[in-house]
């Protein structure tokens, strides 16, 4: 018997060894808090305590996004906030600078944008982003829209790479915003685009279409090739795991975030499960694990303020519903997409580069611990 069951684990440890269980290389929802996390793509405009609060009952660390934004708050407050959050925590926080495209092509301008970059580095920024405006709103004082690959931006992308910084790029829409309401893909996107239709380029027909921007932004990748680039919401690829392989490919350089665009990629999971399973081990290397979840301040004269609590379990439920999709096998009824989702069951090694070691390596921060002896 004793002989019996030595043979029989021996036989088992084989097994295990040749094609080991997918059970055990799998994360469960009972390791999400568990498990280091770093949330890639967050806007946190607020000093306080709330977005914190959240990251640290969930084990994640925050990377914030300023963003030059008309109707935001002005980028020096978001900036503000960010050295605040910063050197209150700096193991859990991490932010990224943006510039103001005000007085863009006049003499100045490069020196101006280098020194703000430079105030930002020197409060810990590890990255700069460029927005959407950029292609679809900003122009030069000529009055010519400008886009990412305009040679006048050389001189601040040639610092941003001198200082190793990473540029974040969140250029274009989804695919779906080029398309009428009803042959959109989520309902997400219906409701956003419904809501802002100075955005939604279907009504703006003298406005440049989908791949006129993703061939400017296109070549402004292949013009940098030493630029380490991060392609904000799949790159505007979302609609396509096929189409970004090919992006990736292309550009070396080139990393993606996944921020808001998980019901795309559920909706081509659950037309063709292992196509998108595929994708996500074969890039494993050059993803990021975002949410694009939002703190802003609340104006003074506003109707409703925010109960307490009230952020901290969107951001769970946020967190939870993202980690059920992409660690474990379980369905989820996703209302973005009016369907069940199943879990991609992604191995743990390759969750743990998703959602932590990639932007780690990327955006070169020191260990957790390192960074908060120094704080
Ligand atoms: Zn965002």
């Amino acid at each position: 018997m004793f002989l019996r069951a030595l043979v029989l684990s021996a036989s088992v440890a084989a097994m295990a060894a040749a094609a080991p269980s997918p059970v055990a290389q799998t994360y469960d929802e009972a390791d999400f808090a568990r498990v280091r996390k770093l949330d890639a793509h967050v806007h946190d405009f607020v000093a306080d305590d709330r977005f914190p609060d959240a990251a640290r009952r969930d084990g994640f660390e925050l990377l914030s996004i300023a963003v030059d934004y008309p109707d935001g708050p002005p980028l020096s407050l978001e900036v503000a906030a960010a050295y605040k959050l910063l050197a209150r925590d700096p193991a859990r926080f991490q932010f990224a600078t943006a510039f103001s495209m005000k007085g863009f092509g006049t003499p100045g301008w490069t020196e101006r944008t280098n020194r703000a970059i430079d105030e930002a580095v020197a409060h810990g920024a590890v990255a700069v982003k460029v927005w959407k405006n950029i292609g679809m709103v900003a122009t030069d004082q000529a009055g010519r829209r400008v886009f990412l690959d305009d040679p006048r931006f050389d001189g601040v992308m040639r610092h941003i790479e001198d200082r190793h910084l990473v540029l974040i790029a969140h250029q274009g829409e989804p695919r779906n915003c080029w398309l009428p309401l009803d042959q959109m893909t989520t309902e997400n996107d219906r409701s956003y685009f419904r809501e802002h239709p100075r955005f939604y380029m279907f009504l703006h027909p003298n406005e440049p279409g989908y791949e006129t921007l993703m061939a400017a932004r296109d070549r402004f990748v292949a013009r940098h090739p030493r630029l380490t680039f991060v392609g904000a919401h799949m790159a505007s690829l979302e609609w396509s795991v096929d189409r970004l392989a090919q992006f990736l490919d292309r550009y070396p350089n080139a990393n993606v975030d996944l921020a808001a665009r998980l019901s795309n990629l559920q909706v081509q999971s659950n037309a063709d499960y292992e196509k998108v399973r595929a994708f996500m081990v074969k890039y494993q290397d050059r993803l990021l694990y975002g949410t694009d979840l939002k703190i802003s301040p609340t104006p003074p004269d506003a109707q409703d303020v925010p109960a307490a609590g009230a952020f901290a379990r969107e951001a769970d439920a946020f967190w939870r519903s993202d980690w059920r999709y992409l660690a474990t096998p379980l369905s989820q009824r996703v209302d973005a997409i009016g369907a069940d989702a199943r879990g991609l069951a992604l191995p743990r090694s390759v969750i743990d580069k998703i959602y932590y070691a990639n932007a780690r390596r990327i955006f070169r921060l020191a260990p957790a611990a390192a960074r908060a002896s120094k704080g």
